[in-house]
């Protein structure tokens, strides 16, 4: 069920379109072994000289355009994403004169086999209105889910079914209208998404075609905020002097003049601390251990604050969504569904 081959073919024509004859390769974690062995033989061989990017490529969030002009590339070929809200295909998305060719790289997964295994636990639980997710790798595996279940009298409530990890909070209209969510993906990153979005309150059964195991979303939801809970108990316990707020300098996270604003709020609702503006690429949490600032406020990827959290040794990282509990100096009320929020004062 796999198509990478296809795939390559719809590349080389859209390069060929484009008049690349040198492209910068980026591929998404976890491609790069795959992609690297297969693709960059069949691009060569096609007259495409071919940089690989050893940069970071967290998301369609990331992509290397300044490595592109500086090392002389025609494109950015970016393996792994599709663009924001897109879904299929070969995308094309230019950036200040340079074109980014999203493509989707998929896995070879036992599909039949797969489907089986979720469909026998959506059944089983009795659930009759799902919504089903899944990262752009395993999309036929997801697709062919959707239709299965479909024939089986489930009502599926969406038609598309990738999401990027910042994504899911566009789907919290569904909260109280479906009784789960079904994330296809290898590891807990999307399903500890949805369980927060949600508030812990829609079952989610996160399934890892790899190992053909359901994983526990809530167990590891409930770890990352409890560390950052009783991180910040701590903090605000103690009194803090220094925020710092992180401003991203990726093309798909750089938020400066929200950052700014974030930055005056706080200078204005916190008397006597002192809050500057850090900007990153990638955010080494290191690096924020040992800065001295007490607790960071986040305006880069929302994930940070949320799945990087036990990572830090030392400090807080804070979302947007919940920095009223820095103001109100308490965290009582929080919710899980903090993390992806965006507060009144920042749209207002
Ligand atoms: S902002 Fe974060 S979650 Fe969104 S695409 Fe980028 S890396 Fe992924």
């Amino acid at each position: 069920m796999s198509s990478p081959g296809l795939s390559l073919v719809e590349v080389v024509d859209v390069l060929r379109g484009l008049g690349v004859s040198r492209v910068l390769l980026q591929c998404a974690p976890g491609l790069r072994g795959d992609v690297l062995d297969s693709w960059c033989g069949f691009l060569s061989e096609r007259g495409v000289d071919v940089v690989v990017s050893g940069s970071s490529c967290w998301g369609p969030c990331d992509v290397a355009v300044n490595e592109c002009r500086l090392f002389g590339c025609d494109a950015v070929l970016h393996v792994g994403h599709w663009w924001f809200g897109c879904e299929g295909g070969v995308q094309v998305v230019w950036f200040g004169g340079v074109p980014v060719v999203f493509a989707p790289y998929f896995y070879d997964l036992d599909v039949g086999a797969c489907c089986g295994d979720v469909v026998e636990v959506v059944r089983g639980r009795g659930f009759r209105r799902v919504l089903v997710c899944c990262t752009q790798q395993y999309y036929p595996l997801a697709r062919y889910l959707v239709s299965v279940l479909r024939s089986c009298g489930v009502d599926v409530v969406c038609d598309r079914v990738t999401y990027l990890g910042c994504e899911v909070v566009n789907l919290r209209q569904f909260k109280g209208s479906i009784d789960c969510v079904v994330a296809v993906s290898g590891g807990y990153f999307l399903g500890v998404g949805f369980f927060c979005v949600f508030d812990g309150e829609v079952p989610v059964i996160q399934y890892d075609p790899h190992s053909r195991r359901f994983l526990d979303v809530g167990s590891v939801a409930r770890r990352l905020i409890g560390i950052k809970l009783s991180r910040l108990v701590d903090l605000l316990s103690r009194g803090f002097e220094r925020v710092g707020v992180v401003v991203s300098r990726k093309f798909g996270q750089c938020r400066f003049a929200l950052a700014v604003r974030v930055r005056d709020f706080l200078r204005s609702r916190l008397r006597g601390v002192r809050v500057d503006l850090l900007v990153f690429d990638d955010v080494p949490l290191e690096v924020l251990d040992e800065l001295p600032y007490d607790v960071y406020v986040n305006t880069a990827c929302p994930r940070l604050g949320l799945d990087d959290v036990d990572r830090l040794r030392f400090k807080v990282l804070l979302n947007l969504g919940e920095v009223k509990y820095l103001i109100s100096r308490s965290i009582s009320g929080y919710r899980f569904s903090d993390v992806f929020g965006v507060p009144t004062w920042l749209v207002g």
